[in-house]
């Protein structure tokens, strides 16, 4: 068996790996697709003491350290069942089972698509999911947020900072985020909220110059030009197959303490598919570190 199994390659895996085989056990990874989210990364200029990264460099590069230690990689591959045996043992969906003494989980999350057209195709080009990266790319300019929830109305508070303007959309009647955030957001003078709206399309040629929406009450179609749209209505944790195995919040988040340990004695996690309040790629890679740190304090003890 494995020492340390390691399940999903991003950010949190990788760094999980490299502190794991650095202790000299026997570590592997298991991952669908190696680097994760920052393999649909454009540009990266939060990643502390590099001053600006593209995603599939930093992907290449989170593969070449981790490469450059003894760690067995399983690339293309996905978990799909977990038991606690005497080892942890992780069903691929190949049918293979492997085992392992400690079992890092590290599945990452996805932000939830609103299913218009140009948002696909606008990708990077206007279509944002994610303030704290990309907000100071509209600097001076309109943007449109599009979900009136927490995270929403947190971006929008956030983006009205350093935007010129910023308005929110939202499907139902009435907002749904905390009535704090409300209150701060309805003091800025650089913020319209519609709601009981329905967004139709992200317009543009080759990047975004506008929304299109409905007004739900009337039937009346409406467009704003403006150059961004964040996306803001939810981040869905890869946890679907883990939910009755492992302890999970009400969004799916595992929850984990502060050495990365689940409810399961042996199994921890890390990054985006966890209870950590912000998700980041230093973030990610911090829990991974953390994780593998107290999966080894974990096997030293038993
Ligand atoms: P992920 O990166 O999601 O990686 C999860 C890994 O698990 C992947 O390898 C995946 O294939 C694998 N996996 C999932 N399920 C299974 C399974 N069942 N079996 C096997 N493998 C599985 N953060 C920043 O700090 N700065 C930025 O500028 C920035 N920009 C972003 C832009 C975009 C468009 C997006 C989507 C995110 C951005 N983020 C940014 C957020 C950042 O990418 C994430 O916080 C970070 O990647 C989380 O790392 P992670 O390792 O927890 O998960």
């Amino acid at each position: 068996p494995f020492d340390m199994l390691i399940i999903g390659g991003g950010p949190a895996g990788a760094s999980a790996a490299i502190y794991g085989a650095r202790k000299g056990i026997r570590t592997g990874i298991v991952a669908e697709r190696f680097g994760g989210q920052v393999q649909d990364t454009m540009g990266i200029e939060n990643f502390i003491s590099v001053k600006y990264t593209e995603g599939p460099k930093l992907a290449a590069s989170l593969e070449e350290h981790v490469k450059s230690y003894n760690v067995d990689i399983i690339n293309g591959q996905k978990a799909v069942a977990l038991k606690k045996k005497e080892f942890v043992e992780v069903e691929l969906e190949s049918g293979a089972v492997l085992r392992s003494k400690t079992v890092i989980l590290s599945t990452g999350a996805r932000w939830r698509n609103v299913g218009i057209p140009g948002e696909m195709e606008f990708k990077n080009k206007g279509v944002a999911y994610c303030p704290h990266c990309d907000g100071p790319l509209y600097k001076g300019k309109n943007v449109a947020v599009i979900g009136g929830g927490n995270s929403g109305i947190e971006a929008a508070i956030d983006l009205a900072g350093i935007v010129n303007h910023v308005t929110v959309l939202e499907f139902m009647p009435t907002l749904k985020a905390d009535a704090v955030l409300q209150e701060s957001l309805f003091k800025l003078p650089n913020v319209t909220v519609l709601t009981n709206v329905q967004t139709k399309e992200i317009t543009g040629t080759n990047k975004v110059d506008g929304i299109t929406y409905v007004e739900r009450d009337t039937g009346i179609e409406k467009h704003l030009d403006l150059q961004g749209v964040f996306v803001q209505i939810g981040l869905v944790p890869n946890t679907d197959w883990l939910r009755d195995i492992v302890e999970c919040n009400n969004f799916g988040e595992i929850i984990v303490d502060p050495h990365g340990a689940t409810n399961i004695p042996g199994v921890f996690a890390a990054g985006d598919c966890t209870n950590t309040p912000y998700k980041q790629i230093i973030i990610a890679m911090g829990s991974g570190a953390t994780a593998a740190l107290g999966a080894f304090d974990y096997l030293i003890r038993n």
